[in-house]
């Protein structure tokens, strides 16, 4: 189904369309687009591409050096279902106009290039990329109050789920805290909105596995689309995120991928499975632990290894660390198993098939950019296999309980942006092989994102005024 240009531009003529809109991706994970009158759509268009100004794209380049060129990729053809007039989207690539270069801080040229490496590796030629990103759905009222509970409501007497949302007796088929996953309607009340969420991602082409409720009571809900290759994959949960919004949007409500909205209830996470194959064969099945391949082994050996630098582009915002907490199945010790989904990597015994054999990181949240997580978990990943990093013991207990003793000796995830920034900084030589991250990718992003952790550390938050302001 891949088209090629002219294939592109018979399909806007078939679906009589009047708009072409090109979309991309900025440093954040936010897509950017502009849009052309289907007069504009030529063959030239997909060669040439379309300048824009790219000094005003968060986390790009300065005023000196401004024009850039969109590149549609024809690959990527959908028509856009939340427009009036008919209208053709295209993701697109990055070009400096008069090098007429790949802009390294593209983030799809950096999947691109993590891509590339992975073949000129020799270890695999491809890449199974499958995030199972959760989100809230508020009403549009709901959530102005929901912030506001949060940072006020916190000393309810009713027990750990200080929110101020609980609400007693329960007489309306309220979901109880902590027990979303996975009551009917009408206690669900999510199901006919996560239906055309997911009827909507069908219709452009995405494969939905299932929907369903999550774990927090304000509307926590989770749509899981089926594996695919790693662009591929991050291409479409950029689809997915515009058609979540955008759904949500049309029926009143509003949905948010921010990691931790809700004090006191878990927050949304993006965990990740990963499987290599070579020749259509999987990489990761083997004779170890879990079913697990020496290489599968070592994979997850990466993965632990770079786990701290790697929050920097998994969990890339001053909220995704307010998630990382013990008690609300998010990972916060660095170990795997096999059976215990308190560890960062969880090896899922579903099926013994070697097909279905694959490691499933924790840690993200939906906060990341799909291209910059996952170009860097493949090339932690890698790293491992090429070093022959040993994983240790598997680890089947509940990390959460630990004895302090042994707690204290297994390492953690950052507890901040900033500590996840200083472990980029110390730990990044292999996220630049291949060039996959250059450099000056990761000297402008540690730059942009600790500006952002200072905005929030200068400002006087509002729950110090609850527990300072009679000091
Ligand atoms: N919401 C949890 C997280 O933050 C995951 C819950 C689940 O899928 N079991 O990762
Ligand atoms: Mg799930
Ligand atoms: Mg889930
Ligand atoms: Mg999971």
């Amino acid at each position: 189904e891949a088209m090629t240009p002219k294939e592109v531009i018979a399909l806007a003529q078939a679906k009589d369309v009047k708009m072409v809109d090109l979309k991309f991706c900025d440093l954040h994970g936010a897509w950017q687009h502009f849009t052309v009158p289907v007069n504009q759509l030529s063959e030239e268009l997909f060669s040439d591409g379309l300048g824009f100004d790219g000094s005003s794209i968060r986390g790009w380049k300065g005023i000196e050096a401004s024009d850039m060129l969109v590149i549609p990729d024809p690959t990527t053809a959908w028509m856009d279902p939340f427009t009036e007039l008919a209208t053709l989207s295209l993701l697109c690539d990055i070009e400096d106009p008069i090098t007429r270069e790949p802009y390294e801080r593209s983030p799809r040229g950096v999947a691109r290039k993590a891509e590339q490496y992975l073949l000129g590796s020799g270890i695999a030629d491809t890449a199974f990329f499958g995030p199972e990103a959760e989100f809230f759905i508020f009403d549009d009222v709901r959530y102005g109050s929901s912030v506001n509970e949060s940072f006020y409501h916190v000393d309810s007497a009713e027990g750990a789920w200080n929110t101020g949302r609980e609400e007693y007796p329960n007489l309306a088929y309220k979901i109880r805290a902590k027990e979303g996953y996975l009551p009917t309607p009408p206690a669900d009340k999510g199901m006919d909105i996560r239906n055309e969420m997911v009827a909507v991602m069908q219709e452009l082409g995405l494969e939905v596995e299932a929907q369903h409720h999550e774990v927090s009571t304000g509307g926590q809900a989770e749509i899981d689309l089926k594996y695919d290759k790693l662009l591929r994959m991050a291409d479409m949960m950029c689809v997915y995120k515009y058609v979540v919004r955008n759904v949500a949007h049309r029926r009143g409500k509003t949905a948010t991928f921010m990691p931790k909205p809700l004090f006191g209830d878990n927050g949304s996470g993006m965990h990740t499975h990963q499987s290599l194959w070579k020749s259509g064969k999987p990489l990761m099945a083997g004779e170890g632990y879990a079913n697990l391949s020496q290489n599968g082994l070592y994979y997850i050996g990466g993965l632990l290894k770079h786990a701290p630098a790697l929050c920097a582009l998994t969990n890339p915002t001053s909220n995704s660390y307010k998630r990382l907490a013990p008690g609300f199945e998010a990972p916060v010790m660095l170990a795997y198993s096999a059976r215990n989904r308190s560890a960062i990597c969880r090896i899922p015994t579903y099926s013994s098939s070697p097909k279905a054999i694959r490691v499933e990181y924790r840690c993200p949240d939906p906060s990341a950019n799909p291209y910059l997580a996952f170009s860097a978990l493949l090339m932690a990943g890698l790293d491992g296999i090429e070093n022959k990093i040993d994983p240790g013991e598997a680890m089947d207990k509940n990390l959460y309980d630990l004895p302090p003793e042994i707690a204290s000796n297994v390492a953690r995830v950052p507890s901040s942006l900033s500590g996840a920034l200083q472990a980029l900084r110390a730990d990044h030589e292999f996220l630049l092989k291949g060039d996959v991250f250059s450099a000056d990718f990761i000297k402008n992003y540690i730059e942009i994102k600790q500006a952002e952790h200072d905005a929030i550390r200068l400002r006087p938050h509002p729950y110090e005024f609850n527990m300072y302001f009679d000091v």
